[in-house]
């Protein structure tokens, strides 16, 4: 640290991305990419905006706007896009949490939180889940705190029911509720459609897992227009143009390519059905997913021991240190072809 690092950040411990080694070719399945290639309507669209670079973006996302108003069936002033969902997750620690609002979210959950929260000062309090790492939703009851919750969770891809998330958004109405919703394509229930009966609600989502855009970085908010425009004005005070030209273009694409997303999202769900059928045979124990990932753990073999001998074979995976998840690993749902290449290294780092 240099001695002109701000006092402010001194002690901020940043978040650490999974590997994205440039080294050698991997079957990586460490950071919950998809492995389909983006649709080629967003290939397209982004390629003939490239063409455009020397103008700014549109900074109110208009077209981007348009079609996931159509598409997914909210009203544009129900609608912020970002740079990654990771930016709106900070603007909602910017523009919801402070010393008198506090954060919460569960001990095992998405590692940018607390990072987020340290960034913005802001005081948080971590929530055990209980042993089968399922969340208690009475510990989130009234507790007057923002609340974020990552549905389904990650790491573990457990998913908390809607009638669950209901009463706990109904229990806060003086307190926001984050609802990050980063995996819900791959089987999860979705708590958007209740922004319109909660004014306290924001649901978050990306086009990185489902929609095969994660280098693209597009992430957005759904919300009502009264904190979408809080949103707005942290957007606009940081970055106006967040979105860049070829990513809004990708991403209306992605959107408009229903039948691409579908399929894929089906090919997804198809082959973790697969993957956790011959983990299981295996001898791993496989924590049910609703996400396009698994978090498994095997008797024989420590995680971290695990992760280092499928390094060394060319798959890569993504472990966590913490104590209570440090015997498992999170195996992202690749393709058919790279899980039968992950089953048959495992048979023999097994054996
Ligand atoms: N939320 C969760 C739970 C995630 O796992 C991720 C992916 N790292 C994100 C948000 C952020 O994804 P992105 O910024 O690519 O939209």
């Amino acid at each position: 640290m240099s001695r002109f690092f701000s006092s402010r950040y001194d002690k901020l411990t940043p978040y650490t991305p999974g590997e994205q080694p440039q080294d050698r070719r991997y079957i990586k399945l460490n950071t919950n990419e998809s492995s389909y290639p983006p649709s080629p309507l967003a290939i397209e669209m982004a390629r003939e905006e490239a063409g455009k670079l020397q103008l700014y973006s549109d900074p109110e996302c208009r077209s981007l706007k348009r079609a996931a108003a159509e598409i997914l069936g909210f009203s544009e002033d129900e609608l912020i896009f970002t740079n990654g969902s990771d930016e709106i997750l900070n603007f909602a620690f910017m523009a919801f949490c402070d010393d008198s609002h506090p954060a919460a979210f569960a001990d095992i959950t998405y590692g940018f939180y607390p990072v987020f929260a340290a960034l913005n000062s802001v005081p948080y309090r971590e929530i055990p889940l209980r042993e089968d790492f399922t969340p208690d939703p009475a510990d989130y009851i009234g507790t007057n705190e923002t609340l974020f919750i990552a549905n389904p969770n990650a790491p573990t891809g457990r998913e908390l029911p809607m009638e669950k998330l209901k009463e706990i958004i109904a229990s806060n109405p003086g307190r926001i509720v984050v609802v990050d919703e980063a995996y819900v394509d791959f089987g999860g229930e979705s708590a958007a459609p209740l922004v319109r009966e909660y004014d306290n609600l924001l649901v978050t989502r990306t086009f990185s897992k489902s929609r095969s855009l994660a280098g693209a970085r597009l992430g957005f908010g759904i919300a009502c227009p009264e904190l979408i425009r809080d949103l707005e004005t942290i957007r606009y005070s940081t970055n106006p143009y967040n979105v860049n030209r070829m990513t809004m273009a990708a991403g209306v694409g992605a959107l408009k390519d229903q039948a691409y997303f579908e399929r894929n999202r089906t090919a997804i769900l198809e082959t973790r059905a697969y993957t956790a059928e011959e983990l299981e045979k295996l001898g791993f124990s496989v924590l049910p997913s609703s996400a396009n990932f698994v978090f498994v753990k095997h008797e024989k073999i420590g995680g971290e021991a695990l992760y280092r001998e499928l390094r060394e074979r060319g798959i890569l995976v993504r472990h966590f240190s913490p104590e209570r998840i440090r015997e498992y690993n999170r195996i992202t749902i690749g393709s058919r072809e790279e899980m039968e290449a992950l089953t048959a290294v495992l048979r023999e780092i097994l054996a």
